[in-house]
């Protein structure tokens, strides 16, 4: 047996990897693993199987191989925590979304951990909001001082309380 790491590009979701695996175990492969946050799989391959046959095998199931590497048979890839993860981020601003988000393109398993409302303050009390009721006043002026004559607008009173 000899055991090859991938990298596969064409992978989004754990229904990628089982089109993977069972591409691959169809050509003979066995100990499959994959990984479509990492767009890697591991398996090994009796001695009369060419790696190619795999490669082949995977652009049948409309993936894209890309770097083949030979490994160490006793060499433990660990493609997927399953009960883990690479990184935890402790609040989810924008900061942390732009963690996660860029942790997640190099194949890392992002947690989260928010205290409050999800999103931070620009999504729930900062940016947006803000931004809306500078928005809802500018239309509300605009209806009181509309400058065509030919044209009806009205507006009542701000009622800034509620
Ligand atoms: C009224 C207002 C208007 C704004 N308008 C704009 C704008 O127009 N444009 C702009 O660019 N910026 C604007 N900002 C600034 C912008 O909102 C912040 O710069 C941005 O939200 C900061 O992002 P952050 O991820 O650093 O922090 P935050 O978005 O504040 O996120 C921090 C998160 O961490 C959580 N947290 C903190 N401690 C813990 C803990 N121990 N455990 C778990 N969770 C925790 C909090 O609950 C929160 O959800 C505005 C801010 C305000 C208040």
């Amino acid at each position: 047996m000899k055991k090859y790491l991938i990298r596969i590009n064409g992978m989004t979701c754990t229904g990628c990897e089982q089109h993977i695996d069972s591409a691959l175990t169809n050509i003979g492969a066995k100990n499959i693993e994959t990984s479509f946050r990492r767009g890697e799989s591991v398996f090994e391959l009796p001695n009369d199987i060419n790696v190619k046959q795999a490669e082949q095998a995977i652009i049948q199931a409309k993936y894209i191989p890309e770097n083949v590497e030979e490994i160490s048979s006793t060499r433990n890839v660990v493609l997927d925590h399953k009960d883990g993860y690479d990184l935890l981020i402790i609040g989810s601003g924008g900061a942390t979304f732009s963690a996660a988000i860029k942790s997640i393109e190099y194949g890392a398993k992002v947690g989260m951990i928010e205290r409050g409302t999800v999103g931070g303050t620009c999504v729930n009390n900062g940016c947006v909001p803000s931004k809306t009721l500078l928005r809802v006043g500018e239309i509300n002026h605009l209806a009181k001082a509309n400058p065509f004559t030919g044209i009806q607008t009205s507006a009542g009173e701000v009622d800034l309380a509620s």
